[in-house]
């Protein structure tokens, strides 16, 4: 045999390993940069998971071979720098762990909307958006212990990826949040799958978000979905991966028909491509280099030393 066809075949041999890892560790790319997911070994498997605490919310633990693995999500608005989990075992104090969040430059974007309204809202329209705000943050900081198969998330829907997740946005020149999503745009009518099994935790017709589906995946994983034309299921309804939970429209504060969709881990926003199927990671843009590599991104095997 060839020397060359040799070395091929085990270096082929060494990717088709990582690509069965990454398959079964179920974990979503890390990307340890405000806006991304930082997967910090927190304890040795099989002593019973830990429960660790980031900035207040529980966090979820995941087991990859003999070690816990605490897959923090990271707010678009935490520093860089050095960063620590509590992690609680059983009964035991607490003690922490120490992980790093990288900076990361989001790119920004102009925007100018006719409707001043929109810009600056009334003391109704405001009273109303706290209401609506309190209802999204109670849904997001949930942390029910139902079990999970996975971070796995598939698509929600057909269409073009028109906005990205992290840009820094300015309507009329103002600075606003950065944006907490991916925007698909697509036909109103459209389809909306849940990505993956979980619970209409929340259902509302909101000032920014028009009308909004939340679902519970379990243990802090939160999806949420905005600007729909129809809802198709009921706050505290049972969904399965794939199932429909509405259609696209263009209610709330849009420019045409898309569909927002937020994805957020221990009540913090994060971007959605880290947790896509490989079959459709290269369907979404991100500008984190960990999601930019398409279906032949693989994660790093989480380090645990
Ligand atoms: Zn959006």
């Amino acid at each position: 045999m060839p020397y060359l066809y040799i070395l091929a075949s085990i270096a082929s041999g060494f990717a088709l390993a990582a690509a069965a890892r990454a398959e079964e560790n179920g974990l979503p790319l890390a990307a340890p940069v405000p806006g991304g997911v930082a997967v910090v070994c927190v304890g040795r498997a099989p002593d019973p998971a830990p429960r660790v605490v980031f900035d207040g919310q529980r966090v979820r633990v995941a087991r990859v071979g003999d070690a816990w693995h605490a897959v923090v999500g990271l707010p678009l608005a935490l520093k860089p720098g050095a960063h620590e989990l509590s992690v609680l075992e059983g009964e035991k104090s607490a003690h922490t762990v120490r992980f790093d969040v990288r900076p990361h430059d989001y790119e920004a974007q102009h925007v100018t909307l006719a409707d001043r309204r929109q810009v600056e809202p009334g003391p109704a329209d405001r009273l109303r958006i706290a209401r609506d705000q309190e209802s999204i943050v109670r849904a997001f900081s949930t942390f029910s212990d139902s079990a999970l198969d996975g971070f796995d998330l598939g698509l929600p829907s057909a269409g073009r990826v028109s906005g990205s997740f992290g840009v820094r946005r300015f309507f009329n020149n103002e600075p606003r949040q950065p944006h907490s999503g991916v925007d698909i745009a697509a036909p109103p009518g459209t389809p909306i799958a849940a990505p993956a099994a979980g619970t209409v935790i929340e259902t509302g017709d909101y000032f920014f978000n028009g009308l909004t589906v939340l679902l519970d995946h379990g243990q802090g994983l939160v999806t949420m979905y905005n600007h729909l034309s129809r809802i198709d299921v009921a706050k505290g309804a049972r969904v399965a991966r794939g199932e429909t939970i509405g259609a696209v429209g263009s209610t709330g504060r849009v420019t045409g028909p898309h569909l927002h969709w937020s994805v957020s881990l221990n009540n913090a926003r994060v971007d959605p491509a880290l947790f896509l199927s490989r079959d459709v990671r290269d369907q979404v843009t991100s500008s984190l280099p960990a999601a930019r590599g398409g279906a032949a991104a693989e994660p790093a095997p989480p380090r645990c030393d």
